[in-house]
C-alpha cells in the first residue's frame, strides 16, 4: 500500500465509497461516532433508551433527550448472510454478515452493524462482541464489533 486511503481500505470490513449519510435525526449519533464514541439517546423524563434516534421518546413523547455511553460488550441479537451484493462495490466482499445487536440492560436499543472477524458458517445468534472501529471513512469512525477476546484491532489512525 502506497497511502493511507488504500490502506485504510485494505482493513475496512465494508468498502469506503458507501459512507454513512446522516439524516437530521442521526446527525447526533454520528457525531459522537466521527469521536469514536458509541452513544444511544435516552429519554430526559423517562429515562428509555432508545435507537434508531428520534427527536420524541416513543414511551412518553418527551422531547428532552440526553446521550449515554453505549456498553461495551453487545450481543448478536439476529443476523443475516449477505450473498448477492446489492451494490457493485460490495461484490469482493461478499458473503458478508449485517448483525442486530442488543446490549445488556437497554431492552429498547437495536443496532444495525458487522461482526468482522466471524466467517458466515460461525455467525451465531447470542454471540458476544465487542465494539471495534474502522474508518475514518468520509470522517467518520464506524462502530463495528468483534468477538469478545478477538485479536482484530480499530483500524485507520486517529489524524
Ligand atoms: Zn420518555
Amino acid at each position: 500500500m502506497t497511502n493511507t486511503t488504500s490502506a485504510v481500505e485494505a482493513d475496512l470490513y465494508m468498502p469506503s465509497d458507501l459512507p454513512p449519510q446522516p439524516g437530521m435525526d442521526e446527525r447526533g449519533f454520528w457525531a459522537f461516532c466521527a469521536q469514536k464514541q458509541l452513544k444511544f439517546q435516552r429519554c430526559g423524563a423517562c429515562g428509555r433508551h432508545r435507537h434508531p434516534p428520534v427527536p420524541l421518546c416513543p414511551v412518553c413523547q418527551s422531547d428532552h433527550l440526553e446521550w449515554t455511553e453505549a456498553p461495551a460488550r453487545a450481543t448478536v441479537y439476529t443476523y443475516t448472510i449477505v450473498h448477492h451484493a446489492p451494490h457493485p462495490s460490495l461484490l469482493q466482499r461478499v458473503p458478508y454478515n449485517v448483525a442486530v445487536l442488543s446490549f445488556a440492560g437497554l431492552d429498547d436499543v437495536r443496532l444495525i452493524s458487522n461482526v468482522v472477524d466471524v466467517s458466515a458458517i460461525d455467525m451465531a445468534i447470542g454471540l458476544e462482541v465487542e465494539l471495534v472501529w474502522q474508518g475514518p471513512v468520509a470522517g467518520y469512525w464506524l462502530p463495528r464489533f468483534r468477538r469478545v477476546g478477538s485479536t482484530v484491532s480499530s483500524t485507520g489512525s486517529a489524524s
